[in-house]
């Protein structure tokens, strides 16, 4: 059985003490949560401080929102795995869609990313996804495993069994309110689990967590979550707010 995570993603949201705020609610929320859900908080990195003090002691976990490929130097602007470990983050969302588009990041350094969080016992919330003309020419499934080879390349299976979710993101539907369909998102699901079994065996491929993201809201939560192919969700927008990021996690 897997444990389902609920995950936030704040983006470049909030102030300090709109941050605080929320992960106490957060907190209150996963301490009185019946689901058994793990629940996860990504803040802005400059806030990861303050929300670690305000969730300290509970289960909720720590997360950035990315994490250099280097180990340290002049690299400015970046924070190191290490860095992130030292302020708490169990995890790193790496290759969310807005840093490939954005950020310019390639496959290739989503990969080196990866690499660095796994050398220093960083966990990874990998996200892959396709664009919208993709999907409409039918290279969801093309596209998605390119950036899983990419990402994966040099990681080994105790690494990916200890240290790595999934985000299946398809890019049209983030921060757009469309979301993708449970049976459109539990095919990708499928895909990508049998993609993690030819790589890593099928006991990875059975243990792993593969969260959805793309518009994850209250009214829609329980369709996504009900699915067995999905473990959990990434949630952007709707994170934003204690009332509807709890009827999330209780969804
Ligand atoms: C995200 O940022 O990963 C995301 C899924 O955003 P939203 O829920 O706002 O679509």
């Amino acid at each position: 059985m897997r444990t389902e995570l609920i995950a936030a993603n704040w983006k470049m949201n909030l102030r300090r003490d709109g941050a605080v705020d929320l992960a106490r609610a957060v907190r209150g929320v996963a301490e009185g949560n019946t689901r058994g859900r793990d629940v996860l908080l990504a803040p802005p990195a400059v806030y990861l401080g303050p929300v670690r003090e305000a969730i300290e002691g509970s289960s909720v976990l720590l997360a950035a929102q990315d994490v250099s490929a280097h180990e340290d130097g002049a690299f400015t602007g970046e924070h190191s795995a290490e860095m992130l470990l030292d302020a708490g983050c169990r995890y790193s969302i790496i290759g969310h869609s807005e840093r490939r588009e954005h950020g310019g990041e390639s496959d290739e350094l989503i990969g080196r990313k990866v690499r660095r969080a796994f050398d220093t016992g960083l966990g990874a919330i990998l996200c892959v996804g396709e664009k919208e003309d993709e999907r409409l020419r039918g290279h969801e499934t093309r596209v998605v495993e390119r950036q899983l080879r990419a990402a994966l390349e040099d990681v080994r299976k105790e690494e990916a069994d200890r240290l790595l979710v999934l985000a299946y993101e398809p890019v049209w539907a983030i921060g757009t309110g469309r979301t993708a369909t449970p049976k459109d998102a539990a095919i990708m699901h499928r895909f990508i689990r049998d993609w993690i079994g030819g790589r890593f065996g099928a006991g990875t491929a059975d243990a792993i967590r593969v969260l959805y993201g793309g518009s994850v809201k209250p009214a829609n939560a329980a369709d996504l979550l009900q699915n067995p192919e999905i473990d959990g969700a990434l949630v952007g927008g709707a994170s934003l707010k204690a009332d509807s990021f709890a009827a999330i996690i209780s969804a």
